[in-house]
């Protein structure tokens, strides 16, 4: 049960093809300067962050690493793909429950708790229906906040990992609102005078 909130994954040498700003192709150009802003925040609904990326104490004392960000949503709340990539794995097991795996470039982006049905490489969720291989846009929507797995509440588990490695969400998410700062600030920018024109005096 690799994927879920709790469990500890002995992790692979997952080196996936080319970084992230290379996956991203030419619709980026206009963003160039921040690519981070093409980021799409998975759960349109938010309530609160439940629970953070790194070590968290449980009920008893006991101390256990949290791969990821849990961000509370209602039930049936749906859920966006970050980026654009192809679905690498559905996951059905006790810890994540059904979720998803999305690669993109260097990234994998991993959804869990959701609802629905998820079986031999397919998931199913209302109008939402994906299978391994399959390519999702930027924003996509790709499935629904539910209970499956070890979970005592409606959440999105939001785990990102880069060649491999985990990483803390929050530093993307920080990386996109930046971006999209910048972004903004571009487009406020006043623009450049015009070259003066060249009079004729006499
Ligand atoms: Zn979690």
């Amino acid at each position: 049960m690799p994927w879920g909130c709790s469990e500890r994954r002995r992790l692979g040498a997952l080196l996936i093809g080319a970084g992230l700003l290379g996956a991203i192709g030419a619709s980026a150009a206009a963003h160039a300067r921040s690519p981070w802003a093409l980021g799409v925040f998975p759960v349109r609904q938010f309530q609160a962050y439940t629970s953070h990326y790194g070590t968290r104490v449980r009920p008893g004392g006991r101390e256990e690493p949290h791969y990821g960000l849990d961000i509370a949503a209602p039930l049936g709340s749906p859920i966006h793909s970050w980026w654009g990539g192809v679905v690498q794995e559905v996951i059905n097991d006790g810890a994540c429950g059904i979720g998803l795996v999305i690669r993109s470039g260097a990234y994998e982006h991993i959804y869990c708790h959701l609802a629905g049905l998820g079986a031999s490489g397919r998931y199913q969720s209302g109008p939402v229906l994906l299978r391994s291989g399959e390519t999702v846009r930027t924003g996509q929507l790709i499935g629904h906040v539910g209970l499956s797995g070890r979970t005592t509440g409606p959440h999105l588990h939001w785990g990102m990992r880069y060649r491999g490695q985990w990483l803390d969400p929050a530093r993307i998410l920080r990386a996109m609102a930046e971006g999209q700062r910048r972004l903004r600030a571009t487009a406020r920018a006043p623009k450049a005078p015009s070259a003066p024109r060249v009079a004729s005096f006499r």
